[in-house]
This record gives C-alpha cells, sequence and structure tokens, in this order.
C-alpha cells in the first residue's frame, strides 16, 4: 500500500493541499517553554496567558472634550432667566486631565479637559465651541459661561469601563500580538508578558549550482551556477514569524554532507528548514539522508508552484523540506510553514483569510492542481496577473501584493470574483 502523494506512488492522487496541512499541523506539538518578556518587545509573539484586567479601562467617566461639564437640568433652568442672564452659569471649579475635581455645585458648571473626570453630579459636557465666555468687567474674560441649548444627558461622556470591564479576558492564550495588543496589555497596567519561547529554526539550502553573493562577482559566475536566492527570504519570513535562525549556509548535493549538516542541524533546533534536493533525483539526497537519521515522509501536494514537500524529524528536531524553485519555496513557506511555527508557538487559529475579487485577467490555462497565482491590486478595485506564473520566476511575488487562490481546473474570464490571498496576510 502507497499513500496519496507519496512519490513511491507515482500514479496516485496528488495529495490535496488542505490534507497535506491538517497532516503537518498534527506535528506541530506547542513548545512547552514559555518567557517572560517585556510588552516592549512583545510584538510578533505569542501570548502563553490568557490577560485578565484587575481593573475598567477608562477608570472612571471622563470628557471626551475639551469645555464645560454640566448639570442638565441646571442649564435647562439657566435657560428660563430673561436675557441677558438666559442661559448663563458661573464657572465653580477647573478639572485637567490628570485631576479629579470635586462634587458640582448647583448652577455651576466645571471647566473640563479631555480625560479629566466628570465631577459627581454632572451628566453631560458642553464642547467649549458652543460655550461662549462673558467678558468681565475689566475687558478680560470673566467667570461666567453662557450655554445656548440644553445638551442631551450623557453627551461627550465616556463611560468607564466602555472599554476593558473588570475581571474580562483582554486577549487570549495562543493570540498573535500586534502593536494594538501591546498597547491593550498596557492598558491594564501589563509591563511583562508570559509568552511562548522563540522556535529555533536551523536553515539550509542544498545545491551544487548555488553560490552566495559577494563570494563571486556577477561577471565571474561560472556557467551553470546562480545565486541562492531562497536563503535570504527564508532567514527573513523566519525571522518574521519569531525564530531564532541558524544560517548552515549552502550543502552540497552529496550524501554525506547532507547528512552531516542534518546531524549538526538536529542538535539545539526545533526545526530544520531546506530548500532544494527534494525531489527524488540522482541529485536529491535529501530524502536518503533525513531517512538514515529518522524518518521522511515526502509528499506530492496538488499545488502549483510547490509540489514537492517534505515532512520528517530527525533526533528530536522536526524537518521540513521545501522545493528549490525559489516561488515555490516561497509559496510553500506561507502555505505550510508559516501555520506550523505559529502553532509550535501555541497559535490557534492559524487558518488563512481570503478575500472574493473580481479578476481583471483571463486565466484560460487552468491546471489539474490548485493554483496559486501571483496578483496585484489595481486602482479600480480588481486584479491584474503577472506575465509570468514560473515556479523560478520571483519577480512575480515581488510585483505581486498576494496570491490568487484557485481552485483545480478552474479557468477564470474578466470579472469573475476569485479567491485573494494578501501577503500582508501572510507576512504579518
Ligand atoms: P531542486 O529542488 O534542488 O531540484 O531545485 C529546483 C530548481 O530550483 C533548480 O533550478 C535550482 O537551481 C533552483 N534552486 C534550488 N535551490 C535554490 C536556491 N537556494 N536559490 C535559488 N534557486 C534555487
Ligand atoms: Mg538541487
Amino acid at each position: 500500500m502507497t499513500r496519496p502523494g507519496s512519490p513511491d506512488s507515482p500514479r496516485a492522487a496528488l495529495m490535496p493541499l488542505d490534507d497535506a496541512l491538517s497532516q503537518l499541523l498534527a506535528f506541530a506539538v506547542p513548545l512547552a517553554d514559555i518567557e517572560f518578556v517585556s510588552t516592549f518587545e512583545a510584538d510578533g509573539r505569542v501570548l502563553a496567558q490568557d490577560l485578565v484586567s484587575d481593573l475598567q479601562v477608562p477608570p472612571h467617566d471622563n470628557s471626551s472634550m475639551d469645555g464645560y461639564a454640566v448639570r442638565c437640568f441646571d442649564v435647562a433652568q439657566a435657560l428660563q432667566a430673561t436675557a441677558p442672564e438666559a442661559g448663563t452659569l458661573p464657572v465653580s471649579q477647573r478639572i485637567a486631565a490628570g485631576s479629579s475635581g470635586v462634587p458640582l455645585a448647583p448652577m455651576t458648571v466645571a471647566r473640563i479637559f479631555t480625560g479629566a473626570p466628570i465631577p459627581f453630579g454632572a451628566d453631560a459636557v458642553v464642547m467649549q465651541e458652543d460655550c461662549e465666555v462673558l467678558p468681565g468687567a475689566d475687558g478680560h474674560s470673566s467667570n461666567v459661561v453662557r450655554i445656548k441649548s440644553v445638551p442631551a444627558p450623557g453627551q461627550w461622556i465616556r463611560r468607564a469601563g466602555e472599554d476593558v470591564t473588570r475581571g474580562a479576558v483582554v486577549l487570549s492564550k495562543g493570540e498573535l500580538l500586534t502593536p494594538a495588543a501591546l498597547g491593550l496589555a498596557a492598558s491594564i497596567g501589563m509591563n511583562l508578558l508570559q509568552v511562548a519561547r522563540r522556535p529555533r529554526v536551523a536553515l539550509f539550502s542544498t545545491g551544487d549550482e548555488l553560490v552566495m553573493p559577494g563570494d563571486v562577482a556577477p561577471e565571474q559566475m561560472k556557467p551553470g551556477a546562480i545565486y541562492n536566492s531562497n536563503r535570504f527570504f527564508l532567514r527573513a519570513l523566519l525571522l518574521r514569524l519569531g525564530c531564532e535562525v541558524s544560517d548552515l549556509g549552502i550543502v552540497p548535493d552529496r550524501l554525506d554532507a547532507t547528512v552531516a549538516a542534518l546531524q549538526a542541524a538536529a542538535q539545539d533546533h526545533d526545526l530544520i528548514l531546506t530548500s532544494g534536493g527534494v525531489s527524488v533525483g540522482e541529485e536529491d539526497h535529501i530524502k536518503p539522508a533525513v531517512q538514515s537519521l529518522g524518518q521522511l515522509d515526502l509528499w506530492q501536494i496538488a499545488i502549483k508552484p510547490g509540489k514537492p514537500f517534505a515532512y520528517g524529524r530527525v533526533a528530536n528536531a522536526h524537518f521540513i523540506g521545501l522545493p528549490g524553485n525559489p516561488v515555490s519555496s516561497f509559496v510553500t513557506f506561507l502555505l505550510l510553514v508559516r501555520p506550523f511555527l505559529l502553532e509550535l508557538q501555541g497559535v490557534t487559529h492559524s487558518a488563512i483569510k481570503s478575500i472574493a475579487i473580481p479578476a481583471h485577467f483571463t486565466w484560460a490555462r487552468a491546471d489539474k492542481r490548485r493554483e496559486f497565482l501571483r496578483v496585484r491590486r489595481n486602482a479600480a478595485g480588481g486584479l491584474d496577473l503577472f506575465a509570468n506564473q514560473s515556479s523560478g520566476v520571483l519577480t512575480s511575488a515581488v510585483w505581486g501584493d498576494g496570491l490568487v487562490d484557485n481552485p483545480p481546473g478552474q479557468a477564470i474570464a474578466i470579472g469573475d470574483h476569485v479567491r485573494f490571498i494578501p501577503f500582508s496576510e501572510l507576512l504579518g
């Protein structure tokens, strides 16, 4: 018996992406270790505790305007008076943000500023633009204001607890911390946060053709040599996902060298990530090397770009082998490795969201496999397609601002709604 998607069954059906993803995520047991980091440093980390608020935010009813805190009933009374006194009330206190006033004396108003607590007895704020400060006898401002109409009760008052109530879970375990989440944690007084430890990832590229930029000048490149581009975007993607990366460089296409690199990488890492050499050609040594040290499943996933993909284990480390073609490597990282690394850190919802957007292109040559087309949003609210969708053309991933997730065999006509996944959804 051979399994779907296994290379031992070349004519068997390729494995659907969703099956590959759920199998892969079943291996992503969250790392047990947690650590405390400063809330300042926690952007992009994964929360390892529920954050429960010990206080309400805001802590007290406060003004959302610069103006005057009033009692509506008193304003109505003042408006009954005959001109020129109609609507006039004396200012009995001044309350700035950071101070607290005293109960509002009857038939007076309180000068108040944004964020300052509403004094006991006041039930509305009138913004200063709607108040007239009467001139005093000496020509300067007096201590009396005129209000033209009765405000609605509650006007310009931000209620205590309208953001966070006491005892509320403001952020949950498993949440990926964003800049706004750091602000929210700070608003309930948290200066340290318990987060999952960073996954330690060893990264290497395989391929005798690979040369590091800087080692050989473009005009000196030997025939057949190419620069190692995967190493640069894979490292950057890993860092964005909160990983500690050990960059083990380029490993030659030899079994002994591949075995040695894997053995070294398995030492202190949670994941060994490689690109290239994952097919079953004579120059592809990943499969036999991983098998000699541990175990490996090589999957032929029904997606384009990105068919070959390997998951295995070497000692205590997870192993993931990505295809060598740059766009295949990039796309399989985003679709499979990213959710895997998020779940290692305890993220509970790593599902990728797509949105429906009209295609402003045609795609007649639909593939049997589910395709991820490099596209870009245009000013008219539609999607343009990068002309060359080859898995070796990295320009497509730079020109594009996302992927169209196109079902197997689905041709696309102009105006059809397609599923769009913005890169911003995948690179955050
Ligand atoms: P492979 O998966 O090793 O058969 O490689 C498939 C294709 O991707 C070949 O054309 C390789 O030259 C290319 N390739 C493999 N690794 C890299 C890399 N790190 N950077 C750029 N291209 C690569
Ligand atoms: Mg190769």
